[in-house]
């Protein structure tokens, strides 16, 4: 008897030849291929509409301290990584009760106010903000977002869904790159997605000039409130799982990161 994974991957199979869409992304820092079924334009087109739409809908904080906080982290990380068709943007949005961040493709990016208790000062940001953009350069939306579609819309094409069920399209958009909160669904990125996210976000903070080892305080941080909390993590934990095995991943990471992060202080 075949397994279930094995029976969705033949039928995947069938519907990108069947499309003849099929695209192989290949990660610029971990070599990793993924099947993505539309183009870096056409992700960058969604996340650009998915973030005016939340900007209109989310408040956004008027405290100076915290809106230049986040503009001026992301404008460090941001200039250390090439991220295809990005027009960068970093807003706060007012909510103290909900620890949470995020990157849309196109460099989109949102720091909920909850979450800077945790991340204390700007090394701890540069990590949740590093791990985010990291999600987005690598193309983790996509790639869910890819699987999604093929399944969640019958395994018709993006191009096809993007003019026929534009709201539908627009929703899953958020879903697949974690902004949960607007739609009532999380959807965690796997293991595999939050370990690379890691390892290319320790990296992004070091190249911008901060300590690497303050990144990895944070998630020791977060991980020890979420426990505290008795297994309902925050929302930002349950679209980025985390456990004791990815702290340990950035620690075998730490020598490597750290080379950056000294060759960045010239
Ligand atoms: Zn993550």
């Amino acid at each position: 008897m075949l397994k279930k994974s094995v029976i969705t991957r033949s039928f995947l199979g069938v519907v990108f030849l069947a499309l003849g869409i099929a695209a192989c992304y290949t990660n610029p820092e971990t070599g990793r291929r993924a099947m993505i079924l539309f183009s870096t334009k056409q992700e960058a087109a969604l996340g650009f509409s998915a973030f005016a739409e939340l900007k209109r809908e989310k408040p956004i904080s008027t405290n100076p301290e915290q809106t230049e906080l986040v503009r001026r982290v992301g404008n460090r990380i941001s200039s250390v990584v090439e991220l295809p068709h990005a027009e960068w943007e970093f807003v706060a949005f007012k909510d103290d009760e909900i620890p949470n961040a995020f990157c849309l493709p196109g460099g989109k990016v949102g720091i909920y106010t909850g979450i800077l208790p945790f991340t204390q000062d700007e090394a701890g940001l540069a990590m949740v903000m590093g791990h985010e953009v990291a999600h987005a350069v690598a193309r983790h939306g996509g790639e869910r977002m890819s699987q999604q579609l093929l399944v969640g819309l019958g395994g018709i094409g993006l191009a096809v869904a993007m003019r026929e069920k534009p709201a539908e399209t627009q929703a899953l958009a958020l879903v697949a790159y974690g902004v949960a909160t607007t739609v009532g669904v999380i959807l965690p990125y796997s293991r595999k997605h939050e370990l690379e996210a890691d390892y290319m976000g320790l990296k992004f903070m070091a190249k911008a000039g901060y300590d690497p080892r303050a990144g990895v305080e944070f998630w020791r941080r977060f991980k020890a409130y979420s426990d505290q909390r008795g297994g309902k993590p925050p929302e930002f934990l349950s679209t980025h799982p985390l456990d004791d095995r990815r702290i340990r991943e950035m620690e075998k990471h730490m020598p490597e990161a750290m080379e950056i992060y000294r060759r960045s202080q010239g």
